[in-house]
This record gives structure tokens, sequence and C-alpha cells, in this order.
């Protein structure tokens, strides 16, 4: 790599972490050092079915369309991806509609610690949820503050607290504060009435 290369990395990471508050370079803590990874795709089929079952245990969020899991790195790597997908680009969500037939594409980054691959599948798969139940079309700051509410609390519940809490940090000059606010209802209101609220919500 040529001191040019080198220099263009390093500046990405740095304005792609200063925009949405985290690069892919800066996942690890260690509370994920031991935890095993997501590699292959029948384990990540697997934990996927698992997680499909707590969202609805936890949120009753169930999906009635086929999801597409692929483990493999969302395209589009770098700073610019990171201004339309504030995920850091370790999850994407593209819903599928050809004619009858419907379903959600999910990509996730292959070789996650377990918790964390079920925090970003959780994400998408609210998106997911969002698209097929029509909720939150017109507020997008709610759409992503919705998917990192639940996000955080799958890393929560994972004991993986200071994980949780970097979520809360994030700056990103739209979605930066959405998750705050969700907090603030569950606070204010409890769980049950914040899902009610979300789905009133265009
Ligand atoms: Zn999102």
């Amino acid at each position: 790599m040529s001191v040019v290369e080198k220099l263009v990395n390093w500046l990405g990471r740095t304005v792609e972490f200063a925009m949405t508050g985290r690069s892919e370079y800066q996942f690890t803590t260690s509370e994920f050092q031991t935890a095993r990874t997501i590699d292959g795709s029948v384990q990540a089929r697997m934990a996927m079915d698992e997680l499909v079952e707590d969202l609805d245990t936890w949120f009753q969020i169930k999906l009635a369309w086929p999801v597409f899991l692929e483990l493999k790195h969302p395209p589009g790597i770098g700073w610019k991806a990171s201004l339309y997908h504030t995920e850091g680009n370790m999850g994407r969500y593209t819903p599928q509609e050809l004619g009858e037939r419907r379903g959600h594409e999910v990509l996730v980054a292959p070789g996650l610690p377990r918790p964390r691959f079920r925090s970003i599948l959780a994400h998408e798969l609210v998106h997911a949820y969002q698209h097929e139940k029509k909720i939150l079309t017109k507020n997008i700051a709610l759409r992503e503050g919705m998917a990192r509410w639940v996000e955080y609390h799958v890393l929560s519940r994972a004991g993986a607290h200071e994980e949780a809490r970097r979520l809360l940090k994030i700056k990103h000059y739209m979605f930066g504060k959405a998750i705050k606010s969700v907090l603030e209802h569950e606070k204010n209101h409890g769980l049950e009435k914040t899902l009610a609220w979300l789905h009133e919500q265009d």
C-alpha cells in the first residue's frame, strides 16, 4: 500500500467515524472478545431463528414475508455509504417485491461476535417490519430510532451494556437523537405503549 493509499484509508475511517460515531474498525470491545463469531450460513440461520422468536416475545414484532439472509459485507464501504446507511455498514435491508413474490433481503457482515450479529440483524429486521406494516414511512429519524432502540435492547439483554450504551452516543447529522426520544417515551410510558406509539406515527 502506498503512503497516499494509507492516508486515504485513514481519512475515510476518520470521516466515517465523525459522521456516524462508529466505524467497522471500532466494533469489537472487550465485552465481545470471548464471544464466538457468526461465520457460516447455517450458524447465521440458526441465530436468526432464535432472534425471530425473541423479537416476537419481546416486541410483538413478527414478519409475514420470508427473510433472505446473506452473510455478506454490504456494498459501498466508506464514509459516503455511511451518509445513507447509518448502521455503519455492518448490515443492510432491501425490500424485494417482484410482482406477487415479496420478501426481505438482509445482509449482515460475516465474522461478527454473536451478540453484535444479533443486534445488527434485529435492527435490519425492524426495518423489514416497518416496510411490511407500512409504519414510519415519513418520519425517517424515528424509523431509525425504533431500529436502534430494538438493537439497544437486544444488546442489553445479552449483557452487553457497554456496547448498548455506545449506541446512544452515535452522532449522526440526522438520526443521532432519535433513539433517545424512543427511550424517553419508554421510560415515561413503558414498552407496550411505546410500541403502540411508534405504530401510530407516519
Ligand atoms: Zn437503520
